[in-house]
């Protein structure tokens, strides 16, 4: 599908708008490093806008019965996967991703809608034995309140599907500050609850310098909950600022997800499964595996499969059908990946496939192998977040376990 990429908005108080400010910020398609479009900036005038449609949103979304909720949420569903196609070719041009990987991440964020709005006619309470005659001890949940959340640009639609859907079937409203590097296929997402007939200020919708977001959003007494998705380092701050003012807080920070391989392992099946998951969305997922450790007896054998299977990915841009794996989401991860071969490599590690950047336009990056490579090197004790695979050895079932951990 070929589509005009659109400028974002801001969605506050159930409306499209410009920041006050008029202010707004550049949008790259990270395929060919060229601007697309423009995205609105909100600054303290526009969050104390979404604030006080957040409360007042809070106050007619309670009120609403689950049934109601649940309505709504499953017609919201319904409209994105009729609209998916729309809202997959935006994301690949403002993420990288393949169209393919993009349809797939917005229909499992439909089937969350979903499974939200059903949870939402399930929130059951609990009656609690008393201890004495004639007490009753109820359980009744009750919704906490307008929530800020803030999502990152790895998964544009499910980062925040997960956060919004858990709100509003709950009962909460929600300031949602979504990534400002692929911030059209968000906002798609938010007209579709907000054509399903989500009142006013239920849903608002923001981006703009994230740090004087979350600081002015997290301290503020409206916002009764936070939750995040990004890097530990910015986590630990938010939870802290939290922290100061008794704010519950949800996070959801980097990975660990070390691969096992054993000797009796079909070893065809690994090799195909592991190339698909390690380097699906281009390595730039939370639960990627982040270094793969294979049992003597058959290591050559699933090192050489992995290699050939790595070799056949075809990576390009996105939008074209034949791409199996897309750009690199921004410069900064190309630059990451850059330095964690090279340390990998300092580290004794052999580079079997990859290694390099692709091209001078966009942020591509050879989906890349390295084996043998020393448990102090950088990309071993954090995630590469990126195409690159680490593949090492082991004896027995105890070194496998201690290497893991
Ligand atoms: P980063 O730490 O600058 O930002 C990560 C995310 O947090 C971005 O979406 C950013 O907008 C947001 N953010 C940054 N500072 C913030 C603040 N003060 N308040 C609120 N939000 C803030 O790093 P990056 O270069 O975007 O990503 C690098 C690392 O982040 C990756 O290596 C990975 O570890 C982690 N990450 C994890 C996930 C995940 O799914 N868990 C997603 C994206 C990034």
């Amino acid at each position: 599908m070929s589509i005009a990429y659109p400028n974002t908005q801001l969605f506050i108080d159930g409306a499209w708008c410009a920041a006050a400010s008029g202010r707004t910020l550049p949008v790259m398609n990270p395929a060919t490093g060229k601007q697309i479009g423009t995205l609105a900036h909100a600054e303290k005038p526009d969050l104390d806008r979404a604030l006080a449609a957040a409360a007042k949103g809070f106050d007619i979304w309670r009120r609403i019965s689950a049934f109601e909720r649940y309505k709504m949420m499953r017609k919201a569903a319904n409209l994105v996967r009729d609209r998916v196609d729309m809202m997959a070719t935006l994301m690949t041009m403002e993420q990288g991703k393949t169209v393919a990987e993009a349809k797939a991440e917005i229909l499992n964020g439909a089937d969350t809608i979903d499974w939200f709005a059903e949870e939402a006619r399930r929130a059951y309470g609990r009656v609690i034995p008393a201890r004495a005659e004639g007490v009753y001890q109820l359980v009744i949940k009750e919704p906490v309140g307008p929530v800020a959340a803030f999502t990152p640009w790895n998964f544009p639609i499910n980062q925040i599907v997960r956060k919004l859907s858990a709100a509003l079937a709950a009962g909460c409203s929600i300031i949602i500050k979504a990534p400002e590097e692929t911030p059209a296929s968000p906002a798609e997402l938010i007209r579709a609850f907000a054509d399903a007939g989500v009142p006013a200020g239920v849903v608002n919708l923001v981006y703009g310098v994230p740090a004087e977001i979350s600081s002015y959003l997290i301290p503020h007494p409206v916002i009764r909950k936070i939750s995040f998705t990004g890097s530990t380092v910015v986590g630990k701050q938010l939870a802290a600022m939290a922290g100061a003012h008794m704010k519950r807080m949800t996070m959801e920070l980097g990975g660990h997800a070390p691969v096992i391989v054993f000797d009796d392992a079909d070893i065809d099946v690994a090799a195909k499964t592991m190339v698909g998951s390690k380097f699906r969305n281009a390595g730039q997922v939370c639960v990627s595996p982040t270094r793969f450790l294979v049992q003597e007896g058959v290591y050559n054998k699933f090192v050489d499969k992995f290699v050939e299977a790595t070799k056949a990915l075809k990576v390009g841009n996105g939008l074209e059908p034949s791409s199996t794996m897309g750009s690199l989401a921004n410069p900064r991860r190309s630059s990451a990946m850059e330095m964690s071969v090279e340390d990998a490599a300092k580290h004794g590690g052999k580079i079997r496939t990859g290694g390099h950047r692709i091209g001078k336009e966009g942020n591509f990056f050879e989906p890349t192998v390295i084996t043998e490579v020393a448990n102090d090197a950088h990309a071993m004790n954090n995630e590469p977040f990126g195409p690159m695979a680490m593949i090492n050895p082991f004896k027995t079932f105890d070194d496998a376990v201690k290497e893991a951990n």
